[in-house]
């Protein structure tokens, strides 16, 4: 089944939208198969961010995650990645869709909220990094229902 790899970024975790943000993944039918409170440091947050290191935002992007603690999360369910990118909405808030997380709590593209995968390549790097203890195998019984 496919994961997927959501952070809740330390802007959300500060304004309190953490229950806001789980419950939309929760009512949505992913299910959560993991999830930690962490503060990441700069060598670890360059890390996930490796692929934006040429760009002129890099250095305030990394302040910015490493500011505080992040909802680090893997999301599972059919097609979580793109779906969960749909949740999310566009990564600048001036253009993310009402209805979605960014649209409905977000103003500004550096303080976005929430990261989420952006291919099934990507969240299985992602969460690889952030989840290097792996991930506890369990399955719903309600998961018979929803697929
Ligand atoms: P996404 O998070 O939607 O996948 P990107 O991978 O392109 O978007 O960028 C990663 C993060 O970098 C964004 O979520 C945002 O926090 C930040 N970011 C992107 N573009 C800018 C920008 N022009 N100025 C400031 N921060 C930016
Ligand atoms: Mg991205």
């Amino acid at each position: 089944m496919e994961q997927t790899f959501i952070m809740i970024k330390p802007d959300g975790v500060q304004r309190g939208l953490v229950g806001e943000i789980i419950g939309r993944f929760e009512k949505k039918g992913f299910t959560l198969k993991g999830l930690k409170l962490i503060t990441v440091d700069r060598h670890f947050a360059e890390q996930h961010y490796a692929d934006l290191s040429a760009k002129p935002f890099f250095n305030g992007l990394v302040e910015y995650i490493i500011s505080g603690p992040v909802t680090a999360m893997v999301w599972e369910g059919k097609n979580v990645v793109t779906t969960g990118r749909k949740i999310i909405g566009a990564t600048n808030p001036a253009d993310s869709a009402p209805g979605t997380i960014r649209g409905d709590y977000a103003i500004d593209i550096g303080r976005n909220v929430i990261h989420g995968s952006d291919s099934v390549e990507s969240a299985k790097k992602e969460i690889a990094l952030w989840f290097p203890e792996g991930i506890a195998e369990w399955r719903s019984s309600v998961h018979q229902w929803i697929y």
